[in-house]
């Protein structure tokens, strides 16, 4: 029914018959019962520098696809929508075998997603691994996306190592002297280091740098197969010299190959330079976990204890045809079996594991149980979704704020051509939400329509393209942008009276610190956590002690409510009414109804009625959102736009054009690099301005220029074209074309 889902099955099937190569499952479980014989790592890189390649290339070694179709298949590719584009979007992970000497290791590898729209999804499969190894182009060089992924591999204290790829085109194209190729190579290994630098914490600056010289630096070319680094070059006694030679008319590219196969020094790398899992986890877990470390379920963790309770992160959920949704995920402690009930600790709800599957390269096998510091694709879990922490045991500190996950910036509706294929539609959504968190449905309780609203116009057209797939035919919309409300100045206190006129709420706001906001939506700071805690954080950034103590809600769109009442009867049992008025303008704020962020609100003073049924919900949640309602529009309220980050790759003479389309299109150059004979410009531009940009850009530069975008901050609207927009928003939404005023929502006597 679903063609999408059916390729995937179809190239399964086809790997399954190339397996014959392979360790058989007894053997692998074999292996992994060692921990010391387990690699979990992961590649990144910036868009094109060759990681699916290189992924591919380390797939065909392990005899699973056959050499001939590697690197032209794209076997990690799993969807055709990523062939198409070319891009890498869903993360697949294949266990890979390598041999040293007399030692066998098993070595999961763990696909991350090379565009920035989807880099939620790149800090959960980090979670995942203890090692990444980042691609680097050798003739680009460190791009903004390399300076991005190994930035948060550092966070996550994920060991980077470095593979400089396409060696291939400084001896072809740029026709390099050894002398020159070896300077190139050097300043790629020290602009890199510098990463290192700006970016490791102390401990890890110097221990993390790497170097030719102990061969965490791997050479190579992806597309034709081969890579050498020290100690391969040491093994097999290949040069530099060699390597050019075999690209000349007389050379023998195949011996090369041949003795210096690609996946023999990137796995010889990662076997060298990322820790095994129960020697990562020690560093790791005090950085990524939140919970109590000396508690017993803390000690197993940091001990990577099979014995210890069950807990897992989930960092991917897909779904199986045949076998329904399948999470994947490391496993931190714990010996995970068949058949077992276990909670899923973010929504507080039990799932039941059907099967404990391994990935024996790219194929799912049943395998009964498995132990800690392995990545488990279990079945059964229906209910679970990527970033959710699971464990046997109840009371736990989660892996991931439940709460992360990026913020839509566009949106379009979306209905079946025809009514009969609603069903289906809704099917193939669901399953699409499932696989990918950031995408968000919902239905519009006004209009009915159903809405999707993703991270970027790419985004939203990855997801058309994958229902079309499904062979629905679908009608969307043009897509809109969001916006957010927030304000400029503060107001005095403000009252508001209930509906019965019986309750007076009082109310004043003034901006949140931006700071405090981030944390509010991260997670960091929300009403689950410990109060002792979370007052501490405020203080530290100079909050009063005691106002610090008195936050009601910390709202996930980052904005916080204080209760500043003193000696006020019936404060506490009114509490979810109070906030279920200020939750209701959070959602839709006062000028479009659009979400509202970075606000610092205070209920100032109460009076109630004596008698608690004239101040039930439906009196206070009235009062309470028109008291809130009148403090924000008198505090210099303002629109947010989202503003997009733009890399545009083109010959260095045509720079001139692609800054006039940017500041044509309201956006701004911040940089430029030369690279090669291409220049790259790094710049911004309003998501709103990008719905033509790619006919200007093509225009402007003769189809010249690549480029990608990402979502960067949501910035104040222009005030020169402020009023416009708020009107066409508020028109778009069916509103009348004025915002409405403070004195509407606020009571005088
Ligand atoms: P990704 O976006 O990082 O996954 O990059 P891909 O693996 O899709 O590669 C991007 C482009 O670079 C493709 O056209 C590849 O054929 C090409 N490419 C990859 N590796 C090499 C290499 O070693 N040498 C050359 N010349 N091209 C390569």
């Amino acid at each position: 029914s679903n063609e999408f889902f059916l390729i995937r099955f179809n190239s399964s099937s086809k790997w399954n018959r190339n397996m014959a190569k392979y360790k058989s499952t007894e053997q692998v479980m074999k292996i992994i019962s060692d921990k010391n014989k387990i690699r979990n790592f992961g590649v990144i890189a910036h868009v094109d520098h060759g990681k699916t390649t290189m992924s591919d290339s380390l797939l065909a070694h392990s005899g699973i696809i056959s050499p001939s179709s590697a690197g032209s298949a794209l076997a990690m590719d799993s969807m055709k929508a990523e062939q198409e584009r070319g891009i890498t979007i869903v993360q697949a992970n294949v266990t890979l075998h390598y041999q040293e000497g007399e030692n066998d290791y098993v070595i999961n590898m763990i696909d991350t997603p090379g565009h920035v729209d989807f880099s939620g999804r790149v800090i959960r499969s980090l979670r995942a691994i203890d090692g990444s190894v980042v691609v680097c182009d050798a003739v680009e060089g460190i791009m903004t996306q390399t300076e991005t992924v190994t930035r948060m591999s550092l966070e996550e204290r994920v060991r980077p190592v470095l593979y400089i790829n396409k060696i291939d085109r400084l001896i072809k194209e740029l026709r390099l002297t050894p002398e020159k190729m070896q300077e190139t190579l050097a300043s790629v290994v020290s602009n890199f280091n510098d990463l290192i630098d700006t970016y490791a914490e102390e401990e890890y600056k110097e221990k993390w740098k790497v170097s030719i010289q102990d061969g965490s630096v791997t050479f190579g070319s992806a597309k034709d197969r081969w890579a050498i680094n020290i100690d391969i070059m040491k093994k097999k006694g290949v040069t530099f010299k060699d390597v050019i030679d075999a690209y000349s008319d007389s050379g023998n590219l195949e011996e090369l190959i041949e003795k210096a196969p690609l996946a023999d020094a990137v796995l010889g790398m990662v076997v060298k330079h990322h820790p095994p899992p129960h020697v990562a986890q020690k560093y790791r877990v005090p950085k990524i976990w939140k919970g109590d470390l000396d508690s017993d379920i803390g000690k197993s963790i940091l001990n990577c204890d099979d014995n210890g309770p069950i807990v897992m992160m989930i960092v991917n959920m897909t779904i199986d045809p045949a076998a329904g949704p399948v999470a994947i995920g490391r496993l931190f402690s714990g010996t995970i079996k068949d058949g077992q009930t276990i909670n899923i600790i973010d929504t507080k709800r039990e799932g039941r594991v059907q099967s404990v599957n391994f990935f024996m390269s790219n194929v799912r096998e049943q395998v009964g149980e498995l132990g800690a510091g392995n990545i488990p694709a279990l079945l059964g879990l229906t209910e679970a979704r990527a970033g959710q922490t699971v464990a046997s045991v109840k009371d736990i500190g989660l892996f991931e704020p439940s709460k992360y996950v990026s913020e839509p910036v566009v949106q379009m509706a979306i209905e079946p051509k025809h009514p009969k294929d609603l069903p289906q539609l809704v099917e193939t959504l669901r399953k699409l939400t499932i696989e990918d968190p950031n995408l968000v449905i919902k239905i519009d309780e006004e209009t009915g329509e159903t809405i999707m609203a993703g991270m970027g116009v790419l985004h939203l057209d990855v997801a058309v393209n994958l229902i079309k797939d499904a062979k629905i035919e679908i009608i969307t919309s043009e897509p809109l942008i969001n916006y957010r409300e927030t304000i400029l100045g503060s107001s005095d206190a403000v009252m508001a009276k209930s509906p019965n006129r019986h309750n007076k709420i009082f109310m004043a706001v003034q901006p949140l610190e931006p700071e405090i906001a981030e944390m509010c939506r991260d997670g960091t700071l929300s009403e689950m956590k410990d109060k002792k805690e979370t007052a501490q954080i405020l203080r530290d950034h100079g909050w009063e002690p005691d106002i610090a103590k008195k936050v009601m809600r910390f709202d996930s769109r980052g904005n916080v409510m204080i209760n500043g009442t003193k000696g006020v009867q019936f404060v506490d049992e009114s509490t979810d009414s109070i906030l279920s008025g200020f939750e209701e303008v959070m959602s839709e704020g006062g000028l479009t109804k659009e979400q509202v962020r970075n606000c610092k609100f205070t209920f100032t003073h109460f009076v109630p009625h004596e008698d608690t049924a004239h101040r039930g919900l439906s009196q206070l949640g009235p009062a309470a959102r028109r008291a809130c309602l009148g403090a924000f529009l008198s505090a210099e309220p303002m629109i947010l736009e989202p503003m997009l980050a733009i890399e545009v790759r083109v010959p260095t003479d045509l720079i001139g054009n692609v800054s006039s389309v940017l500041q044509g299109k309201r956006g701004k150059v911040l940089d430029m690099q030369q690279k090669g004979a291409a220049s790259i410009v790094i710049g911004e531009v309003p998501a709103v301005e990008t719905f033509d940009i790619s006919e200007k850009m093509r225009g402007q530069t003769a189809g010249k220029a690549i480029w990608n975008t990402h979502f960067k901050a949501w910035t104040p609207v222009p005030k020169s074209i402020g009023p416009t927009l708020l009107q066409e928003i508020r028109k778009r939404k069916g509103l009348s074309p004025d915002p409405p005023q403070a004195n509407e929502f606020i009571d005088r006597d």
